[in-house]
């Protein structure tokens, strides 16, 4: 997962790419890059950590120019290695030419080594380069964008939503199944597009739509142009931005994730009531289907956790022990709110189980009664190869559990997770236009060794013309 983010402002942009980077801090905290382009030359700035610790005043200064680009990097294809901070960039025939991207491919093996085999090299280990390969030797032969991203949504198989700035003009595409979100939005003296609509609002701009699957939109100083390169049979959005994945306070094709928590949680109660004392979530993840079970069971919501807001996601250290001591410094249980009680926490999603857990034990020792656990996401059974760090089948706590097993191994008193029809239900569009795999272990492309679907995608003539026009500005 990343988040990307692109604008085009008279004003300037660097400091706008820095605050609407911010809104997608929890997109990817492993890196930061910003490139901008004052007409003449490409600046760019990219470095290891968090948005505030990368970039400085004296940084975001020297980020000149009216057009530009940033990325907030969570790792998923290539290691941790600073040659794979986006955004990449490369110069063609005196084009300046830079990219991000958030997606995952599932066959940049295949199309890294006909580039290699062709005596092509390449300089990350990331499938992002692959991207960029494939639009520059397009672009260099035919001065297309149009015939260059025609290509990519031809031979990309994966999710993929990508911001290049050529020359300061920007374009932004998103694969035909929609698998990433991906939106665009006015600001004062401009546009821009970014992974989700909270980093619109952090630059008090105005939400204008989500990008649509298969289109092409490029942004200059004339305006905006939207074109529909492919139409795909269904949409493939991913399921897990609305469990976990965005921020609550987005709209993610025109439904607002917290809406879609609260509804789950009430769901949840639906499905399996329980009578319990108070109603606890797990900070922040749970606390929108916490207030929906709360509502929907009368039953009293009550903080028993506090969350130390000066700690990133526990998920991303490294070694188990060093996950399990993180949960301790990160969640603090109060006491006074569980001593004697029965009490029903509530969390998004389980996936190596170590969170529970330890959450679990945390409760009893702080005087918890009973613990009912309850999830908003179905277990989860598979891993996803389209963008979301979900481990191998062996991490997987439910890849071959069922829910008594998993209650068992997390020591819950009872667990629940919402069902598949209730969360989709929850989020309102068609089954079929979700992607579900890490739930169902189905997927919506193909994919080596998984079941998996194929979807009819065709090309659109009536709006794309090749050759349409040249990227010159
Ligand atoms: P665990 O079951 O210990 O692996 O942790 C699950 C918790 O981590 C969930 O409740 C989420 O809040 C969070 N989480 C789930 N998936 C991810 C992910 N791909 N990256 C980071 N955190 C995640």
């Amino acid at each position: 997962m990343c988040g990307i983010v692109g604008i085009l402002d008279a004003g300037g942009v660097s400091i706008q790419l820095y605050y609407a980077m911010y809104a997608l801090q929890h997109r990817g905290q492993e890196s930061a890059g910003i490139s901008t382009f004052d007409g003449t030359t490409l600046h760019k700035f990219k470095g290891q950590g968090l948005v505030a610790d990368v970039f400085s005043t004296a940084t975001l200064a020297d980020l000149k120019g009216t057009s530009g680009i940033g990325h907030v990097r969570y790792p998923t294809t290539g290691f941790n290695l600073p040659e794979n901070i986006q955004p990449l960039n490369f110069q063609f025939k005196d084009h300046s030419f830079s990219l991000a991207h958030n997606g995952n491919l599932v066959n940049t093996h295949q199309l890294r080594s006909e580039y290699e085999q062709s005596g092509q090299i390449f300089t990350t280990t990331t499938d992002t380069e692959v991207i960029a390969r494939i639009l520059i030797d397009e672009i260099s032969a035919s001065g297309s964008v149009e015939d260059a991203v025609h290509l990519c949504m031809r031979r990309l198989q994966g999710s993929y939503s990508v911001v290049i700035m050529i020359d300061g003009v920007l374009y932004a595409f998103r694969d035909p199944l929609g698998i990433k979100p991906f939106c665009i939005g006015t600001i004062e003296q401009g546009y821009m597009v970014a992974s989700e609509s909270v980093a619109v609002d952090a630059l008090n701009g105005k939400f204008l739509r989500d990008i649509r699957p298969g289109e092409l939109v490029r942004i200059n100083a004339g305006g905006i142009r939207c074109t529909q390169i492919a139409v795909s049979s269904a949409r493939a959005h991913c399921i897990f931005e609305y469990i976990y994945f965005s921020r609550a306070d987005s709209v993610i094709d025109g439904v607002l994730v917290y809406d879609v928590r609260r509804t789950i949680g009430g769901k949840l109660y639906d499905e399996d009531p329980v009578a319990a004392d108070a109603i606890s979530p797990v900070p922040d993840s749970g606390t929108a289907y916490a207030i929906g079970y709360s509502r929907r069971s009368g039953i009293p919501y009550a903080e028993s956790l506090m969350k130390n807001r000066y700690m990133g996601r526990t998920f991303i250290m490294p070694s188990q022990k060093q996950r399990e001591r993180a949960v301790r410094i990160k969640l603090n249980p109060i006491p006074a709110h569980l001593a004697g009680k029965s009490v029903v926490l509530v969390d998004d999603s389980i996936v190596r189980g170590t969170t529970s857990k330890r959450i679990i034990e945390m409760m009893r020792e702080a005087g918890a009664r009973e613990v009912h656990v309850r999830i908003g996401s179905p277990q989860i059974k598979a891993p996803c190869y389209l963008g979301v760090d979900m481990p191998t089948r062996q991490e997987l706590i439910a890849s071959d559990k069922i829910e008594e097993e998993v209650r068992r191994n997390i020591t819950a008193t009872t667990l629940h997770h919402v069902s598949l029809d209730a969360l989709i239900e929850a989020i309102g569009c068609g089954r079929d236009d979700l992607c579900t795999g890490c739930l169902t272990g189905c997927y919506p492309l193909p994919i080596e060794g998984e079941q998996g679907r194929t979807p009819q995608i065709d090309f659109v003539p009536g709006t794309y013309q090749a050759n349409l026009e040249s990227f010159e500005t």
